[in-house]
């Protein structure tokens, strides 16, 4: 017979007939009673077996995290709490789990601990759940970028650039580290590296990605990212998944256009697609913030949050328009701000993000036309010579969730803006050539791929959304 998945079987509503299931043991109740869980859903399919007329040998090897195969008749079931349940007539344990040493106990365990044991955390609800979640949302977003014509971009791993001029990356070498090879001057001589140059870890697709988009039009990446940066928090990992669609004959108005339609569909695709893992994450989200003060838990539950989201345009602002909010805020005046916001060009922080959004505003925000200083050379010169044409997407909860801009596509300005940051042009010139030849308006964004994940799922912690994190001081797994 050939094995249902526990998601098929409680789709439907037919009963009585033979089915094969396989999963791994979550409880085994009163010797009667197995919760079978193979991942394809959060509800467990209760397996009913008959004590007297089974081997006690098989029966002291269903214990919690065993791996099982089993076969029997699906019938409605008379227990509350589930609607299926199948009547067990052939049952094979498979994979022992000795219940002295299985880590896992039906029990509620911390974020810390299931951290810990990466490799085993997918066998509980709340990971299950989460990436069940991640998955579908990556489906959502390749989903919408196909729809709407963009190609999908492998943009390389491994660079020899630094988007940002200025990005702390990961080295990539196969030089002995004991005794590199040197030049005449006393450096390390990258000539002899595997690549003859020196070579890093990608921080973002985003110029590759621009050369694409000078061809074919509409393009996007979705893939892992490293950033060598010591930022221990909730929302940084040293590897991470970004989406970054760049568009030519595009401007900033029709990049925000674009970001805030992709998140809005992305959400609701999971709305629809993962309601129950929704529901479940929703409790335990609720659970969670029980035991925090009033005014640290959310005011709205999970899914409302979401829809909410998707009801609501974002609202835009410029900087400018953030800053005199920001000056004159009740937090600031207050000095309750550990950055105290104090004149025109301070670059925000996390909790100046999440003040707009989560206390003036109370919706995602969109912030555009910050000073050049604190923005990459690539952005578009406003013609106050001041700002450029850069936005950022602002959530509740996490602070930025995307950050993007309409390009600089004028050569000359783009020149004099890298000679004022000291980017060597010479390096870029493949760069610059698409400003050389056919140069267009063109825009892009990128979307921290965790940060999404984060906020549908409302997990606390990055390190939570993905199967192993990344971030200083652990790769372990
Ligand atoms: P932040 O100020 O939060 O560090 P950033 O300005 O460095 O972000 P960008 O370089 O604009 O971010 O990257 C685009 C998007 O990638 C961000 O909006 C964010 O969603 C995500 N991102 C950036 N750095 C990280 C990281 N270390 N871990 C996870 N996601 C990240
Ligand atoms: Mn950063």
């Amino acid at each position: 017979m050939k094995r249902s998945k526990i998601k098929e079987i409680l789709s439907t509503d037919s009963f009585e007939y033979k089915a094969k299931v396989a999963g791994w043991v979550r409880t085994f109740r009163n010797n009667q009673f197995i919760a079978l869980n193979d991942g394809s859903v959060l509800t467990s399919l209760q397996l009913v077996v008959d004590f007297e007329s089974m081997d006690k040998e098989l029966i002291k090897n269903i214990t919690t995290g065993a791996a099982i195969i089993a076969e029997g008749t699906i019938v409605p079931s008379q227990g509350r709490g589930q609607t299926h349940e199948m009547k067990c007539e052939k049952l094979e344990v498979v994979g022992t789990s000795d219940p002295e040493v299985y880590p896992l106990q039906p029990k509620r365990h911390s974020m810390e601990f299931l951290r810990d044991i990466a490799h085993l955390r997918f066998r509980t609800n709340t990971f299950s759940a989460v990436f069940r979640v991640r998955s579908t949302a990556a489906y959502a977003i390749h989903k919408f970028f196909t729809e709407k014509g963009f190609v999908y971009l492998h943009s390389p791993i491994i660079t020899g650039s630094d988007a940002e001029g200025a990005g702390e990356m990961f080295r990539v070498t196969t030089l002995p580290p004991q005794n590199p090879p040197t030049t005449e001057e006393g450096a390390v001589d990258y000539g002899q590296d595997f690549f003859g140059s020196e070579t890093n870890l990608t921080v973002s697709g985003q110029l590759e990605a621009e050369l694409a988009a000078l061809a074919l039009s509409d393009v996007y990446t979705f893939g892992p990212t490293f950033r060598a940066e010591n930022s221990n928090t909730t929302r940084h990992l040293a590897e991470f998944w970004m989406i970054e669609p760049e568009m030519a004959f595009c401007d900033l108005e029709g990049d925000m256009d674009l970001a805030e339609e992709m998140l809005k569909y992305v959400i609701a695709y999971v709305m629809k697609n993962n309601e129950e893992d929704l529901i479940f994450l929703e409790n335990r989200l609720l659970q969670e913030e029980k035991s925090k003060p009033q005014h640290l838990r959310s005011e709205m539950n999970l899914r409302d949050k979401l829809a909410f989201c998707v009801d609501n345009d974002f609202v835009r602002l410029s900087y400018t328009e953030a800053i005199d909010i920001l000056k004159n805020c009740k937090p600031n005046k207050k000095k309750k701000f550990q950055y105290l916001i104090e004149e025109w060009g301070a670059d925000l922080q996390s909790e100046h993000e999440r003040f707009l959004v989560e206390k003036h505003f109370k919706k995602p925000v969109i912030l555009i036309d910050y000073p050049k200083d604190i923005k990459a050379f690539y952005m578009r010169m406003n013609d106050d010579g001041k700002t450029v044409r850069a936005m950022d997407i602002l959530f509740p909860g996490i602070g930025e969730i995307v950050g993007g801009s309409q390009r600089e596509e004028r050569l000359e300005i783009l020149k004099s803006r890298m000679e004022e940051m000291h980017i060597p042009a010479e390096e870029m010139s493949w760069y610059l050539d698409t400003r050389r030849f056919g140069t267009c308006e063109h825009a892009g964004f990128g979307l921290g791929f965790g940060r999404l994940v984060q906020f549908i799922t409302g997990m606390g912690n990055i390190r939570d959304v993905i199967p192993f994190p990344r971030t200083p001081g652990n790769a372990k797994f």
